[in-house]
Parts: C-alpha cells; sequence; structure tokens
C-alpha cells in the first residue's frame, strides 16, 4: 500500500442542485473567444477555431462565497459563462455523440486579471497568470441533465450592483457544447469530473473591492459573488 508524505490536497468539487453529493473536479477547460461580439470588443476576428487554456482545480469557488481581490493587478474582469460538467470520458468524440457524455451545466465565472492576460498575449506569453489566480472560478451549483435537458439557447447576463453588463444567449455561442466537446477531446482525453468554461459574450468589464456580481442563464442557478478586499500585491 502507497503512502503520502503531505496530506493529499482536498478534492475539489462543485454543489449539484436537489443533491446533497458534490460532484467532483477533475480539470477546469476554458475557450476563449467564443461569442463573436466578445472576439471583436478583444480586437479579434470572430471566425478563428476554438482555443483553449485550462484554470487550475483550485480556483473554483462555490456561488455564495466572496472573492478576495486579486493581487498583481488594476483589471479585474468578470466573464460570465455556460460551465459544462463531463460525467463521461472519451477521446475524439463525436460531434453526434457528444451531448450523451455532458452530466450537467451551471453558471461560473472566468474572472480575469486582463491586464496581466493583455500584457502575456501581446508578447507572445502564456494567459495562466491573467487566469489561473486563486478564487478565480465562482461556480453555482450544477443543474442535471436528467433534470434539465440540455441548453442551446438562453438569456445569459451578469449584472454588477444591480447593473446589466453582459447580455446575450446560449445561441450567439459560436462553437457550440457538442463542437466544442469534440474538438477538445480530439486534444485531450476527457474524463468524468471535467469542467468546460464555455467562453464569455461582450461586456466584460472591470469591477471594484466590494462589488456584487450575479451571473445567470435562463433554467440554471446564479452565480453570485462578492469581491473582497484585496489578497496582496500592487496595493
Ligand atoms: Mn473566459
Amino acid at each position: 500500500m502507497s503512502t503520502y508524505l503531505l496530506s493529499p490536497p482536498a478534492v475539489t468539487s462543485v454543489a449539484v442542485q436537489g443533491s446533497d453529493s458534490r460532484f467532483p473536479v477533475r480539470r477546469i477547460v476554458c475557450v476563449g473567444r467564443n461569442y463573436a461580439d466578445h472576439a471583436r470588443e478583444m480586437g479579434n476576428d470572430d471566425r478563428d477555431p476554438p482555443f483553449f487554456f485550462f484554470k487550475p482545480t483550485d480556483t473554483l469557488i462555490d456561488s455564495g462565497v466572496e472573492m478576495p481581490y486579486p493581487s498583481l493587478t488594476k483589471l479585474l474582469h468578470h466573464e460570465v459563462e455556460l460551465v459544462v460538467a463531463i460525467g463521461k470520458g472519451g477521446t475524439d468524440i463525436d460531434v453526434g455523440d457528444a451531448l450523451g457524455h455532458v452530466y450537467g451545466y451551471a453558471v461560473g465565472l472566468d474572472m480575469t486579471r486582463r491586464d496581466i492576460q493583455l500584457a502575456a498575449r501581446d508578447v507572445g506569453r502564456p494567459w495562466d497568470w491573467g487566469k489561473g489566480f486563486d478564487l478565480s472560478a465562482p461556480c453555482a451549483p450544477l443543474s442535471r441533465v436528467s433534470d434539465i435537458g440540455h441548453l442551446s439557447k438562453g438569456a445569459i447576463s451578469l449584472r454588477v450592483n444591480g447593473e446589466v453588463r453582459q447580455a446575450s444567449d446560449l445561441s450567439q455561442l459560436i462553437w457550440g457544447v457538442p463542437e466544442i466537446i469534440a474538438i477538445a477531446s480530439q486534444g485531450m482525453a476527457l474524463r468524468a469530473g471535467d469542467l468546460i468554461f464555455t467562453g464569455t459574450p461582450a461586456g466584460v468589464s472591470a469591477v471594484s473591492e466590494g462589488d456584487l456580481l450575479e451571473g445567470v442563464i435562463a433554467g440554471l442557478e446564479p452565480v453570485v459573488t462578492r469581491v473582497g478586499p484585496r489578497s496582496g500585491g500592487l496595493r
């Protein structure tokens, strides 16, 4: 029997609506530029193939938990996104079979240190420092496909202190959920427990300490977080 020299890290998980059990998370895969209006607002073409980046699994926090204003940035941005939870893994998944791999859906926030991300982008460096900081992925409870079915359209929005900043519809996704699953599974084995953040619509904007963020997708539980005091760096 093997032993560990340190206590193994806790399993990161997401709440499940209507269940006392939680969904254990293996990886967080994020899609960049998946709504045409957001691709354009960031200065990019809107017909590029999808690309992926990751957030560390332990960046997840439950809805209702305060998110400290992160270190190293003066430009913290919100990105509201449809999150797909994979319940059955696979590689080279066929588009026509892809929805059969989905366990459920949630609303998530891909919080971003935009100044760091753009500086990295402009010199061809990785996005990790702009995207993968601690507590950067608030996520609402998952709704199970067995309860709500699949989502291909429906309003998606984000409010800051009650003011609408992002408002679009899931039908505006450039690459829909089946295509994202199929394409992602060509580049890595998807496994049960993976979450896919599917990209954000236009309207990303800066938030400040004390702001209340609410992400909403029709038919899903909302995600809510308040931005807390700065956690360190660049005070
Ligand atoms: Mn994003």
